[in-house]
């Protein structure tokens, strides 16, 4: 079967996951697919299960000489929440034509503004209704870690080490490591296939923390308030007001890192601001902290005592400092891609994933692509012959490992 094959059977399940449900798996549905992934395994010959939170471990045992690398392959089970996941209706677009793709809703898919798609004329691409989403972040790379499952027990020729499997929930809530078994999973190193492009081996992710700023006012009765009430909403914007507007999510790119308002509330007496603060650079995120900070003091001068206070506290770092100490896992990566074909592109993840965390807890764990683009969102969409290819570097990684 191919990869595409198996996405599509995979988005008839919705497994959103859920931040305001502290139970693991967050939804039940992905403890479902877990046991359904477990058992497509086992039906192929390999050692599978699930376990009651949701974490499906499968092992191939090396037929290959000893002393090899034992290579692991993650992906997660869990879609976002920031689109509808219910009722998914992928649609298959065999030689693609290069134009717009009209979807349902007034959804439309241009290459105008999605230049990969001129690269996809001619191939065959799997997009939504433009209702949902449609969940090849993850599910693409589920699908393609299955597809080179099944071609390493059909292919008994083909030499290899031991591989070891994980699909885990709840990554997209930022709990995708909460109860990850390394020793069950018993890799040496490990990928995450869970990118966008074909050819993508990224290893440098955001440092983050987050910033929690508390603002207390005085209320005065608005008609005597002359130079007597602190409002603590305009106390708010004031201080957002003095935080770089050039170094926001929307303003940057690349290596630029940034300040992010994600919510304010607030009245008279009493305002809360909340940033997420993010840099590749863990010294420029420790500036990025200060910032806030001194924003915060220079209000206090302002207005006398502590009328600002601010919380910082860290989410996770680059792994780049750990993963570049291990060259020859990237270099690993970067031969597959070749040899599928393609061209290693290393370019800097605006994000976190579940490779940093597994990386600063002893498993080096780099991101690759899956062949799908335009992750949260309607315009998700997916190409067949770049799942291939992601497959086939899939397979290229486990026997290059063995050489
Ligand atoms: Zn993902």
């Amino acid at each position: 079967m191919k990869a595409y094959e198996r996405l599509l059977r995979y988005t008839s399940f919705n497994t959103v996951s859920d931040s305001d449900c502290d139970s693991s798996p967050s939804t039940p549905e992905q403890l479902n697919f877990a046991r359904y992934l477990a058992e497509e395994l086992t039906a192929l010959g390999i050692e599978a299960s699930a376990n009651e939170f949701g974490y499906m471990y499968a092992h191939i045992p090396s037929n290959a000489a000893r002393g090899v690398p034992k290579v692991g392959f993650i992906a997660h089970l869990d879609t976002s929440a920031d689109a509808p996941s219910e009722n998914i209706r992928p649609r298959l677009i065999t030689n693609y034509d290069g134009g717009d793709i009209i979807l349902e809703n007034g959804q439309v898919l241009s290459p105008a503004e999605f230049g990969v798609l001129s690269s996809y004329k001619g191939c065959d691409l799997i997009v939504t209704d433009g209702n949902t989403l449609l969940g090849a972040d993850d599910k693409a790379g589920i699908a393609e870690i299955v597809t080179m499952a099944e071609y390493l027990v059909k292919h008994p020729e083909f030499k290899h080490g031991d591989i070891a499997i994980a699909f885990t929930p709840d990554e997209e809530i930022g709990r995708g490591t909460k109860h990850f078994d390394l020793q069950t999973f018993g890799a040496d190193f490990a990928y995450t296939v869970d990118g966008g492009s074909f050819g993508q081996v990224q290893f440098e992710n955001f440092n983050a923390a987050s910033a929690t700023v508390t603002v207390s006012g005085r209320s005065i009765h608005p008609g005597n308030a002359k130079y007597k009430m602190i409002n603590a909403i305009s106390v708010a914007v004031e201080l957002d007001s003095m935080i770089p507007a050039d170094a926001r999510p929307q303003n940057t790119e690349g290596y630029e890192g940034f300040y992010h308002p994600t919510s304010i509330e607030g009245t008279v007496e009493k305002a809360t601001l909340k940033y997420i603060l993010r840099d590749h650079d863990a010294e420029e995120l420790i500036k990025k902290k200060a910032t806030v900070m001194r924003a915060a003091a220079r209000l206090n001068e302002k207005y006398g005592g502590q009328v600002v206070t601010v919380g910082i506290s860290d989410s996770y770092r680059n792994m780049a400092d750990i993963v570049s100490r291990r060259p020859e896992i990237l270099q690993l990566a970067r031969r597959a891609i070749s040899s599928a074909g393609g061209t290693p592109v290393s370019d800097p993840i605006r994000g976190g994933t579940d490779g940093a965390a597994l990386s600063y807890m002893g498993l080096p764990c780099p991101n690759l692509g899956t062949g799908s683009h335009n992750h949260h969102g309607r315009l998700e969409f997916a190409c067949v012959q770049e799942m291939d290819k992601c497959t086939e570097m899939l397979i290229a990684i486990a026997g290059l490992a063995a050489q």
